[in-house]
């Protein structure tokens, strides 16, 4: 299989092609066209296997055919270490193809979180954010969720495990409920099940 099968815009393509995928992960090969076709999702798949990829190429597919962008899409992660590190993939995958992406995470710097504040202003299309700092941005009436269509929870049960099951309830109580939700976790114990029952609708299953 290669990335040609998924019917990628020509300029995604050639984006993939130039930073050297030269075809996709079994991740991706699963999650792709699941999440192309507009499913709700719930996959199991650890950190290596291509999981960002799988989630974000079919945003950006479908970004870089869309005038007049919004905030689009908000990606949820437990650390600011995989938020950094999503942040990297996405803008090496979005490069290519126009589509933007910030990262927002807790620190006690007041610099930080201007110039979070200030990068989040200028527009972006994806935001990768912690909980914690996100429900402060949330307060703070920074954020415009209105035309948000996609949410990701990646390391789901790992944002369990560090106790923001609240927050992250809290947080998707703010968002539109005509979303398409993603949810990616290395586990899923039961608390996991639970999340995903209250917050996915008609759920696809991937494992791999
Ligand atoms: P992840 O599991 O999302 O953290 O991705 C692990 C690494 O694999 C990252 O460095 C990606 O850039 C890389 N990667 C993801 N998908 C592919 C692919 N289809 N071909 C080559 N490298 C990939």
């Amino acid at each position: 299989m290669t990335f040609r099968d998924f019917d990628f815009d020509e300029r995604l393509l050639e984006g993939l092609d130039a930073i050297g995928f030269d075809k996709p992960t079994p991740i991706q090969e699963k999650t792709i066209p699941l999440a192309l076709a507009g499913h709700d999702l719930i996959a199991c798949a650890q950190t290596g296997t291509g999981k960002t990829a799988a989630y974000i190429l079919p945003i950006i597919n479908k970004l870089i055919k869309t005038e007049n962008r919004h905030l689009n899409t908000l990606i949820i992660a437990p650390t600011r270490e995989l938020a950094l590190q999503i942040d990297q993939q996405v803008e090496g995958l979005g490069y290519f193809v126009g589509v933007s992406s910030i990262s927002i995470f807790g620190g006690n710097d007041g610099a930080t979180w201007d110039q979070q504040r200030k990068a989040m202003e200028s527009g972006a299309d994806i935001i990768i954010a912690t909980p914690g700092r996100l429900i402060s941005f949330i307060a703070s009436g920074k954020i415009d969720f209105s035309h948000l269509e996609h949410l990701i929870l990646d390391e789901a049960d790992r944002m369990l495990d560090m106790g923001f099951y609240d927050d992250i309830v809290r947080i998707i109580s703010s968002l539109p409920k005509k979303r398409q939700t993603l949810l990616f976790s290395a586990t899923m114990p039961p608390k996991i099940r639970a999340l995903a029952s209250k917050i996915l609708t008609n759920p696809q299953e991937v494992n791999i």
